[in-house]
């Protein structure tokens, strides 16, 4: 995480909010919490208040954010890593599938069967690599 000046959330002031429609968030009397009436998104404030946080998201994950005095940073959690993790997780389990399929089924090792499983899993890790991007993307 690099070194950028992060300042604690106001909870009277108005802020522009961190979706892309230009919305402003304003402080939800009572609550540590800002609505936008843009994209009508509640974020909550941390308990150390330098953390904004987004609530129900329809991310699986919750997205976190940094005020700087001038916007919003996006807090980069490891959660990429989790997903790459988890990604090569599941082509690491595809593989040994596609491996251990020739022994279940008795289907001699022959070329034809190597392109084909070669093929399968060139086409799953195509997929695998266009939605971990899509995710990426959406930050
Ligand atoms: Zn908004």
């Amino acid at each position: 995480m690099s070194r950028v000046k992060t300042c604690k959330i106001d909870l009277e002031t108005t802020y522009p909010c961190p979706c892309r429609k230009r919305g402003q968030l304003c402080p939800i009397v009572l609550t540590d919490a800002f609505g936008c009436g843009q994209c009508h998104q509640i974020f909550v404030v941390r308990a150390d208040g330098y953390v904004l946080e987004q609530l129900s998201s329809i991310y699986p994950y919750q997205q976190l954010w940094y005020w700087t005095g001038k916007d919003w940073l996006l807090v980069r959690r490891p959660l990429h890593q989790n997903g790459f993790a988890w990604l090569v997780g599941s082509l690491a389990a595809l593989f040994l599938l596609m491996l251990s399929l020739p022994i279940v089924f008795h289907i001699p090792f022959d070329r034809r069967v190597m392109v084909w499983m070669l093929l399968t899993i060139f086409i799953a890790l195509m997929l695998s690599f266009m939605v971990w991007l899509t995710i990426y993307r959406q930050h």
